[in-house]
């Protein structure tokens, strides 16, 4: 007998090299098949007439009742190829022309004067409808239903899935409650079983959307308590508290600048967390350039009077350098700052140790090395991570393990509408810098065609005859990688040997060993470099105030967020900075994306336009914001139902509950 953890092999027609396909869809065991929930349904339950067909334009497959009028004739067609056609009318005499290609065998199976149902897209041609390649079924053996349509991988059909998951659908009723009753009482959720009967053949649409909300709220309910597990995980240990501000006033009034009024808040809130017994777990959310990295900076500052060491971590070299170069600027003369990456030598990794060891420094920069075993902190009270996003909780257990759980300052400048920010950084505090400083110029954007090719040449000549610097960013996606990188390559070298060939024109991208990339960003740093063409690895935190134009060749396979932070690394210094993005497309999306980066320079903005554009799907498909892949919820749509979600994680903490809570869908999401 199955049951829910068998193989899936068991099912009847599901062989070991079915079994094979259906497990890179992490399908192993029955319970498996029955959570994987399907992408969309067909909806057999709406047929029209061929009559009711007129007037409108159809994009997507319908199904239309029509009798056979003719039987199927079959013409050769050159290079072996044939094509059948049959008349399909209605009783009212409207015409449907359906074409097969290649399909002999229909002459035998397609009868004259029978009635069927058709699945396709009708075309006008001409006066006359017509479908390509229609599913067909007889009428009499039509079943009017909602069936499922399930993502696929190569070798698995939507028929064979069907039917799997029908095979199995007897064991849905072994499948024991996931949720509390009280909670179902409460929410007016449907019970397990009926959702996964409903989810996969719904009885109606009332039914599939009973089915569909009670599966999105346990999600949902899931999500939120792991995250608030996370967070307790951490918020339960006793730390250190770090509240000594001696000299401080004094180190912010020493700075070249004035904070500004979010800085001061911020800082406000931080240093409030830091004074406290629990270790801080706090999101800095806010646009690139806003002046982040002062209010590390200042945390670490406190740590230090209050004698205990800070890490700061940035995701790549160039950026950890350059935090270092900053960092070490601030502290000058107040105390030595190091830095920790990569591939150091015996001899090197020895005097770190010591240094770090007897806590001669406090203030330590790095990248990922960090992490390593040999990196032994003393008092590691404050740990700050940069553009890292979902910082693993892996990681973050082994800083913990280093220190005597630090505080947490998790920086990023991937801005996401505040209600969805809630969500998925749901075990953090969030603080917003929500105002730049006040020396900012906004960055004049522009949308061009390649028409304008020779005159952006012109501008860029003349920018850097003034003095200022040019990013040129161009795509590089894996898919493409190849072809991508060839481009780069080739455009810088285009403009070394054309364009700009008085100039000094640099490549920069991923493949590049991170020394020679750190020499060459260095160099545009010292304004050694006029020109640097790139790949969009200057992405995140470079901070070059000089650089005054970002040219972004096609701009359309950038997401907006993208494109945001693009061109927010330039307009740092005092003169007049440009973004120009070249456009090829003319997909209405893509338009409307320019449009949006022309009209607003708010990284809150432009990342809740972004999610209006794409839905969440493909807003959180960048693994950038490390959301958990859902299976089922959509974040942006179902967001009313976080509300009670929330609600229903506080009846469940504060309670308890009688029962565990046993889910076999989410548990992987954290
Ligand atoms: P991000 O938030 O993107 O990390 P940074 O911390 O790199 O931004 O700051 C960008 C630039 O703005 C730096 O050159 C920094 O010195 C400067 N800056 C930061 N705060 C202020 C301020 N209050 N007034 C003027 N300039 C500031
Ligand atoms: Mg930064």
């Amino acid at each position: 007998m199955m049951n829910l953890n068998s193989p899936i092999d068991e099912i009847r027609n599901i062989g070991k090299t079915k079994a094979a396909r259906l497990a890179r869809l992490g399908i192993k065991t029955i319970s498996d098949l029955l959570f994987c929930f399907p992408r969309s349904y067909e909806d057999r339950t709406l047929v029209f007439t061929i009559e009711d067909l007129d007037e409108l334009e159809w994009l997507v497959p319908v199904f239309v009742r029509g009798r056979a009028a003719t039987g199927v004739m079959s013409v050769n067609l050159p290079g072996g190829r044939s094509m059948q056609k049959a008349r399909i009318v209605d009783d009212e005499g409207s015409v449907l022309n359906a074409i097969w290609f290649n399909q002999n065998y229909m002459c035998h199976t397609f009868k004259a004067g029978v009635e069927y149902i058709f699945y396709g897209t009708p075309e006008k041609v001409g006066q006359k409808w017509q479908m390509t390649a229609p599913q067909f079924e007889r009428v009499d053996t039509y079943t009017e239903s909602i069936m499922p349509i399930y993502s696929l991988t190569a070798g698995v059909t939507n028929k064979m899935m069907r039917q799997a998951v029908r095979e199995c659908a007897p064991v849905i009723s072994e499948v024991r409650e996931t949720l509390p009753e009280k909670i179902l009482r409460k929410y007016k959720l449907c019970g397990i079983r009926f959702a996964l009967k409903n989810i996969h053949f719904p009885l109606d649409f009332k039914a599939y959307e009973k089915a569909r909300h009670r599966l999105v709220f346990e999600e949902l309910l899931m999500l939120q308590l792991s995250l608030r597990n996370m967070r307790d995980r951490f918020a339960s240990k006793k730390c250190k508290a770090l509240d000594s501000t001696m000299g401080l006033t004094e180190f912010v009034e020493a700075l070249p600048f004035k904070l500004t009024l979010a800085q001061q808040r911020v800082m406000q809130e931080i240093m409030d967390d830091l004074k406290g017994k629990r270790p801080m777990s706090r999101l800095l959310q806010g646009d690139v350039g806003c002046g982040k990295t002062i209010l590390a900076a200042i945390a670490m500052f406190i740590a230090r009077t209050s004698c205990a060491s800070s890490v700061m971590m940035a995701p790549t070299e160039i950026l950890a350098e350059q935090h270092f170069d900053t960092i070490s600027r601030l502290f000058d003369g107040l105390c030595e700052v190091v830095l920790v990456k990569g591939g150091l030598r015996a001899k090197e990794k020895r005097e770190l140790t010591e240094k770090l060891s007897d806590g001669r420094v406090r203030i330590i920069i790095g990248t990922h090395a960090v992490l390593e075993d040999y990196v032994e902190i003393s008092h590691l009270g404050l740990v700050i991570t940069d553009e890292q996003h979902r910082f693993g909780v892996n990681q973050r257990e082994k800083l913990t393990e280093k220190g005597n759980s630090p505080h947490f300052l998790v920086m990023s400048a991937t801005p996401i509408p505040r209600t969805l920010a809630m969500i998925v950084y749901g075990d953090l505090d969030i603080s917003i810098i929500d105002e730049l400083p006040p020396n900012r110029k906004p960055v004049q954007t522009h949308c061009v065609n390649e028409d304008y090719r020779l005159r952006i040449n012109e501008f860029m000549r003349r920018q850097i005859e003034e003095g200022r610097q040019i990013y040129i960013v161009c795509p590089l996606i894996e898919e493409s990688e190849k072809t991508d990188l060839r481009a780069a390559t080739e455009l810088a070298k285009h403009l070394q040997d054309d364009a700009l060939a008085d100039f000094r024109v640099a490549l920069l991208h991923g493949r590049i060993k991170a020394k020679e990339k750190a020499e060459i960003m260095e160099k545009f740093a010292l304004g050694e470099i006029d020109a640097l063409v790139s790949t969009t690895v200057i992405e995140v935190g470079i901070d070059v105030p000089n650089a005054s134009v970002m040219v972004i060749e096609n701009a359309e396979r950038f997401g907006l967020s993208q494109l945001h932070q693009l061109r927010g690394r330039v307009g740092r210094g005092d003169s007049k900075s440009y973004c120009i993005m070249f456009n090829q497309s003319k997909n209405k999306i893509a338009v409307e994306r320019m449009k949006i980066m022309k009209q607003t320079s708010n990284g809150f903005e432009v990342a809740q336009r972004d999610l209006e554009l794409r839905g969440a799907g493909d807003f959180f498909g960048t693994r950038q914001h490390g959301i958990p892949q859902l299976k089922i919820a959509n974040l942006y749509e179902d967001l009313h139902i976080w509300g009670e979600c929330m609600n229903a994680a506080d009846v469940i903490i504060r309670g308890g509950l009688d029962e565990d809570i046993v889910n076999p869908f989410v548990a992987k999401t954290l």
